[in-house]
């Protein structure tokens, strides 16, 4: 699904270009000039890994890829929907006859924002959309979560609704959760309505507060790239319920709400009485760990000490790898190789077992490090991943 922003494009020149493609697409379906065109990033997270639904921290920041909307209000109470990157006609539907659970396809996502806005009493009677999207879909990248902002606002601003960017995030991943029927976390939507360019988010996934953190890796020579490891493996989701699972064990028998409420400095005692519950202990090492490793970033960026941040997420990568396991072994090749051959640090990002790394480096190391990540995925007889670099970007807005 990468199609008309590529990445060597700046900014504004993709988005304008991919205003127009769509636009014009729009028109050729629907006969009628958009009202408006939208866009809305995926997104990456730095640190703060499975902490989100322990009440924790989480850092992403927005990429310069985005899902974008041509999209006009309807009054009738008709929604129809298409893709420019799914093979198949326009789909149509009465907003009133929207129920969760029932579609299993990609309009899942933007009806479900649909059902979700009128669920909470919004009078949105339609829209005729057009959707394009450069998020690669399935990497970790989260193009799920761009394609619900980017409806999400688009209806904000056609139907004057007010809503900002957090009540538009919460419509967001109530349409996941809920229409779509994915567990998902407060993350994702968030990043991509709320993230500011040359900055990372600060989020807290207890009480929503956030703070905007400058990583404006460009003006201090650093790059941050993605590496897509073009793998999933098919154990992800009952994994996942898993480690949840556990999570809530942890708190329940450290009698806390959620694994954010044990303090680092008490992680000795706390692993001390969870006795003999190995696994237990583990999840509760890396969620109280990683916790802290989002707070130490945040000093550090703050601080302006951007280059001590990478074995910060190196760090953060072993402890995915050895107490959460969810790590697997296209992941780990990509952070050894990385820092083996010079990087400042790497971690996988997202759920794991597949999806994608990340890895800050030197600009001058850029080309050797992905050389070495490629010539090692080769050697290993993995499929090609697809690298690229990652300018912390623009969160969801309008473009025409
Ligand atoms: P991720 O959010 O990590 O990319 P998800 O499984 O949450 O992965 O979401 C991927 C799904 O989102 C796809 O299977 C598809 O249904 C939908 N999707 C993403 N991008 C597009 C697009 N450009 N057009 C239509 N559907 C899309
Ligand atoms: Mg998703």
């Amino acid at each position: 699904m990468t199609k008309s922003q590529g990445q060597g494009m700046s900014g504004s020149t993709a988005g304008e270009t991919a205003a127009g493609a769509v636009g014009g697409r729009f028109r050729e379906l629907y006969g009628a000039e958009p009202q408006g065109v939208w866009a809305a990033p995926g997104r990456v997270n730095l640190i703060g890994e499975h902490t989100d639904y322990n009440d924790g921290f989480v850092m992403p920041f927005a990429l310069p890829h985005t899902a974008v909307a041509a999209v006009s209000r309807r009054d009738d109470g008709v929604l129809r929907l298409h893709s420019a990157d799914v093979a198949a006609p326009v789909v149509e539907v009465a907003v009133d006859s929207l129920t969760p659970g029932t579609d299993k396809n990609w309009t899942a996502y933007p009806a479900g924002v649909v059902w979700a806005l009128r669920e909470a009493g919004h009078a949105v009677s339609g829209a005729d959309i057009h959707l394009a999207s450069a998020v690669p879909a399935g990497a970790g990248l989260s193009s799920s979560a761009a394609l619900e902002v980017v409806v999400a606002l688009a209806l904000n601003d056609l139907y004057a609704l007010g809503l900002d960017g957090r009540q538009l995030a919460l419509l967001c991943q109530r349409a996941e959760n809920v229409y779509v029927g994915a567990p998902v976390g407060i993350m994702d939507q968030t990043a991509s309505a709320c993230c500011e360019s040359g900055h990372a988010l600060f989020l807290d996934t207890r009480d929503l507060s956030q703070r905007q953190i400058p990583f404006d890796l460009a003006a201090e020579g650093m790059r941050l790239l993605v590496v897509d490891t073009r793998v999933k493996h098919s154990h992800s989701e009952g994994e996942y319920g898993k480690r949840r699972a556990g999570c809530e064990k942890g708190a329940a028998l450290l009698g806390v709400d959620a694994l954010r409420d044990v303090p680092h400095a008490d992680l000795d005692a706390a692993l001390e009485r969870l006795g003999d519950e190995e696994e237990v202990r583990r999840l509760v090492r890396h969620v109280v760990t990683e916790d802290a490793r989002v707070d130490r970033v945040v000093t550090l960026l703050e601080a302006g000490d951007t280059r001590a941040i990478g074995p910060v997420l190196t760090a953060g990568h072993a402890s995915l790898r050895d107490d959460f396991r969810v790590s697997c072994p296209e992941l780990d090749l990509v952070v050894d190789t990385a820092v083996a051959a010079g990087a400042l640090g790497a971690r996988m990002t997202g759920g794991g077992f597949g999806g994608s790394a990340i890895v800050l480096a030197e600009e001058t190391d850029v080309d050797a490090v992905t050389e070495a990540v490629e010539n090692a995925f080769a050697a290993a007889g993995f499929k090609t991943p697809r690298v690229f670099g990652a300018v912390p970007s623009a969160g969801a807005r309008r473009v025409r």
